[in-house]
C-alpha cells in the first residue's frame, strides 16, 4: 500500500511544472548538488567521465541520454539526433558501446511508424561500430506499442537490440516465455511505474515473487539474460539458483543504477559477478530522478540535507 501511495505521490510531483523548474535550476548547479546523487551531469562530458570512471573500476556501463514523453515530432526528431550524436561520441571515446533509449523520446505518442523509423537510425548508426542498443520499457500503456516495434525491428534483422520486461506486469512471464524463444536479450526489472490492479501485482512481495520466477526463467532458457535490481535477497537467490543449475557467471549479469548500492555493486564484482551500471545523463534528469525518490522515499532526506548544504 505504501509502496503503491509513494509511487503516485512522486509521480503526480514530476508532473508538476513548477518544481521542475526549480529542481532544474538547483538540483545540478554545483558538485554536491542533489541530482548529481542519480544522475552522472547534464552534458556528454560528464557522462563519458563517469562511464570511464565506472569502467576503470571494471564494472561495464550503459549510457542513458535522459529524456522522454515528447510531444511534436521535430521533438523526437531532436532526440534521435542527439543519440546519433552520442553514438559518434561514444565511438570516439573509447568507452563501452552500449546505450539504452526510451521510445517515448522517440516518438512513440505521437507516431509509430516515425518512432520506429528513429530506433532503425540509431540501430543502423550503431551496428558497424558494435553496439548493443537497450530499449527500455515505460508504463503499461506503451508496452503493446513497445513491443510491437521491436518485433518490426527484430524481423528486419537486428540482433543488437534488446529489451526490458517488468515484474510488476501480470503479461511479463509469458513475454519473458515468447521473447526468449526467439533469443531475445531480456533485462528484468521490477517497473518503477504506477500501474493499475487490472495489470500489474499490486503488493511488493508479489513483485518480487514474480521477479525471482522470471529470473530463473531468463537463467536456465534466456539469452544472457540482465538482472536488473538492488534487492540483496533477489541477487543471492540469482546466485544460487545459477550455482545449483551450472550455469556459468559468464551467461547472465547485474546491472544496477548509478549511485545506488554503490556497496551491493563492489561486492558482487570482488566475487566474480558481471556487473553493469546504468548511466543517466542530461538535462531533462527531473523525472528520472523522481521515479528514483518514489522507490525510496528515505531519499528525500539525502535531498534535503544537499539543499541545506548548498545554500
Ligand atoms: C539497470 C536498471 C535499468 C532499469 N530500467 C527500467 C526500465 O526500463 N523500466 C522500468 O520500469 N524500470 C526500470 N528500472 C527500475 C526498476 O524497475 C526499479 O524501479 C528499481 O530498480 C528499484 O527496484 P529494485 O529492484 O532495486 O528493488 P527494491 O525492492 O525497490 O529495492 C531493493 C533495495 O535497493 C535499494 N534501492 C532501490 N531503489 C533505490 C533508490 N531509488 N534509492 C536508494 N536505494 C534504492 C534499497 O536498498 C532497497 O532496499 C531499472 C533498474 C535498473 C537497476
Amino acid at each position: 500500500m505504501l509502496d503503491t501511495l509513494s509511487k503516485a505521490f512522486f509521480h503526480g510531483l514530476a508532473r508538476n511544472r513548477t518544481i521542475e523548474a526549480l529542481a532544474s535550476r538547483y538540483g545540478m548547479a554545483r558538485p554536491t548538488s542533489f541530482g548529481r546523487r542519480f544522475i552522472a551531469g547534464e552534458t556528454l562530458g560528464e557522462a563519458l567521465a563517469a562511464a570511464r570512471a565506472v569502467e576503470a573500476s571494471r564494472m561495464m556501463v550503459t549510457l542513458d541520454q535522459l529524456g522522454e514523453s515528447v510531444t511534436t515530432l521535430a521533438a523526437a526528431d531532436a532526440a534521435t539526433r542527439i543519440y546519433l550524436e552520442l553514438v559518434a561520441a561514444i565511438v570516439a571515446s573509447g568507452v563501452e558501446r552500449n546505450i539504452s533509449i526510451k521510445l517515448s523520446q522517440l516518438g512513440l505518442d505521437i507516431d509509430c511508424a516515425t518512432c520506429t523509423d528513429n530506433v532503425r537510425k540509431i540501430l543502423e548508426a550503431g551496428r558497424p561500430h558494435g553496439f548493443f542498443v537497450r530499449i527500455d520499457m515505460e508504463a503499461s500503456t506503451t508496452v503493446p506499442m513497445t513491443l510491437e516495434i521491436f518485433q518490426t525491428l527484430w524481423d528486419q534483422g537486428n540482433r543488437h537490440v534488446g529489451l526490458v520486461l517488468q515484474s510488476a506486469l501480470y503479461r511479463s512471464e509469458e513475454d519473458a516465455r515468447r521473447l526468449s524463444a526467439m533469443g531475445v536479450r531480456i533485462r528484468l526489472v521490477k517497473g518503477a511505474y504506477k500501474e493499475p490492479p487490472s495489470v500489474a501485482h499490486q503488493k511488493k512481495a508479489a513483485v518480487d515473487a514474480a521477479f525471482v520466477r522470471i529470473q530463473e526463467y531468463l537463467l536456465r532458457e534466456g539469452t544472457y539474460p540482465a538482472l536488473a535490481t538492488h534487492d540483496p535477497v533477489i541477487i543471492e537467490a540469482a546466485n544460487r539458483f545459477a550455482e545449483a543449475n551450472r550455469i556459468g557467471r559468464d551467461r547472465y549479469e547485474f546491472q544496477m543504477l548509478f549511485g545506488i548500492r554503490r556497496d551491493l555493486q563492489t561486492s558482487l564484482l570482488a566475487d566474480g559477478y558481471r556487473v553493469r551500471l546504468y548511466v543517466p545523463f542530461g538535462k531533462q534528469w527531473f523525472p528520472y530522478f523522481m521515479r528514483r525518490l518514489g522507490e525510496r522515499p528515505a531519499n528525500v532526506g539525502f535531498v534535503l540535507r544537499a539543499i541545506l548544504k548548498d545554500r
